[in-house]
């Protein structure tokens, strides 16, 4: 008697699934932690364990919660089912398809009440039916950004209407601005690869789910978001409801830094305001060894201060074939001759990895010159960071077109051909851009730009915010339903 007092109800239950890769794990997550920590709820958040790398056990792992837990998927045998020479859409569908396929007794061996909703990215599609039997809504978090969103939403359609293995025009989705076909990525411009096809079909399958967040606000991508919204192509499929719930990045989290990211911190702090240029290709882009010692040379040449993250060049071991076996990791074995000497005290080269986000929320950090991957441009923007856009797979060129000609807080590198093909940027080129946007009238622009957008994505997501109260609206059902 009396035993009801000391009963909590269970907070109500949620779960996600995100495919392996920094890229789509760290939206999801940061969605998982607002729920928790603003709307009460606990998470299950599963985790796809095959390729799964040291920065995304750390990052998962920094800022343990009571009422949101990490599960582990049971690890799959991909071998003979993937290869290294796959196209990156192509494995990660395949990995996920592998590893849902235990997916009822997954679910049903989650601790806690029933689900009210499972959320998942783009590459989990393969859930639905599950789901659909067990009757939990899935949610899709659309993880990239509102221009992609819409090309994915009408690429069904183009599909059906168009001929011919490739896409050579313009692509002109719906009340949203017309795309160029040297900006559309590798897969959706091949219609024989893999990748096109997985790519297909996933977003045919967005139409199941019963609602789709997005990774932006209103303020960044007006057209977009009013296309979905208003656009009669886009009533007629019909969409799902779509709550843009963004800018969702990673947090700053100093205490999991090790030793050089400290430094690094400590040596940004010794740095004039908005003097450092961060260079940096996202989670995995590489250069050619060509191009990266053009980069190397324009940024000497430039007389900027700079950090720059760098990989081993792309074909740098065909540059060492007559040196087998000493292959290193030293940036020295690959940058200029002389080039961290003579840029030491102005510049700080680090191999493979920076606390980005630390970086970007620096004072003394000024621009970014970014690959333009989805996460790299929320966090850039939303730290009132200008950028140099420098895309290189995936969507990126599209995202540096939109950021450059209709956000204006971008310049683009020339790195990109008429016909698509890559172009190497030369070091005078490389100079005056970093010039101009450090310390020219256009730099000034657009980081005053960005500064507006900064302020902005703090407001959308503070409370009485629109990407804040979207959330908040779902959550609210969610605790209905
Ligand atoms: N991709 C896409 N839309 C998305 C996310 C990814 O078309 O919303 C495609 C992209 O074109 C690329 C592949 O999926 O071919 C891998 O995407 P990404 O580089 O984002 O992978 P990550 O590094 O985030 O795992
Ligand atoms: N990142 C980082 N340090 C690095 C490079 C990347 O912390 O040196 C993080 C970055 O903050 C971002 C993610 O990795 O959250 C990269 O995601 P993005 O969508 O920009 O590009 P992708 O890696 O998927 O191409």
């Amino acid at each position: 008697m009396g035993s009801i007092d000391n009963q909590t109800t269970p907070k109500p239950h949620v779960a996600f699934l995100s495919s392996p890769g920094m890229g789509h794990i760290t939206p999801l997550f940061e969605l998982a932690i607002r729920l928790v920590t603003q709307h009460d709820f606990q998470v299950s958040f599963l985790v796809i364990t095959t390729a799964f790398t040291p920065a995304q056990s750390e990052y998962l792992n920094a800022n343990p919660h009571p009422d949101l837990h990490i599960v582990d998927l049971p690890p799959v045998d991909m071998s003979g089912l993937v290869s290294d020479d796959m196209e990156l859409g192509t494995r990660l569908s395949l990995i996920v398809q592998e590893s849902i396929r235990p997916f009822r007794s997954i679910l049903s061996e989650l601790k806690g009440p029933k689900l009210r909703a499972l959320v998942i990215d783009i590459f989990c599609t393969g859930v639905f039916e599950i789901c659909n039997e067990l009757a939990i809504p899935v949610y899709s978090f659309f993880t990239a950004s509102g221009v992609l969103f819409t090309l994915s939403l009408y690429l069904p359609s183009m599909d059906r209407e168009v001929e011919g293995d490739q896409y050579v025009e313009t692509v002109k989705v719906p009340g949203c601005n017309p795309i160029r076909i040297q900006d559309l990525q590798e897969p959706v411009w091949n219609r024989n690869s893999d990748d096109y096809k997985w790519y297909l079909f996933h977003c045919r399958r967005l139409f199941m789910a019963t609602g789709i967040f997005i990774n932006t606000w209103e303020d960044l991508e007006p057209v977009s978001l009013k296309a979905v919204k208003h656009e009669p192509f886009f009533l007629n499929i019909p969409t799902p409801p779509v709550h843009p719930i963004g800018p969702l990045v990673k947090q700053i989290e100093p205490a999991v830094m090790v030793k050089y990211e400290k430094e690094m911190i400590a040596w940004l702090d010794k740095q004039p305001k908005d003097s450092v240029l961060y260079v940096s290709f996202g989670s995995g882009g590489t250069l050619t060894r060509e191009q990266l010692t053009e980069l190397a040379w324009g940024l000497e040449l430039s007389r900027q201060r700079f950090i720059m993250v760098v990989r081993k060049p792309s074909d740098y071991a065909a540059a060492t074939f007559f040196n087998v076996g000493s292959e290193s990791d030293d940036p020295r074995t690959y940058l200029p001759d002389g080039f961290i000497e003579r840029t030491k005290g102005v510049g700080l080269v680090v191999s493979s990895w920076a606390p980005q986000v630390a970086v970007l929320n620096h004072p003394s950090t000024g621009a970014f010159l970014s690959h333009c991957g989805w996460n790299s441009t929320l966090e850039s923007l939303k730290h009132g960071v200008p950028m140099i856009g420098w895309p290189m797979y995936a969507e990126q060129r599209m995202n540096a077109t939109m950021l450059s000609n209709e956000v204006g807080v971008a310049v683009k590198m020339h790195v990109v051909g008429d016909k698509g093909e890559t172009v190497v940027a030369r070091r005078e080129e490389i100079k005056r851009v970093v010039q101009m946007v450090m310390e020219g009238e256009e730099g000034k622009k657009m980081r005053s730009r960005a500064k507006e957008l900064e302020a902005s994505s703090r407001t959308t997501l503070s409370r009485g915010g629109t990407s804040y109260e979207t959330l908040a609206r779902v959550a609210e059902s969610w605790k209905l339903g």
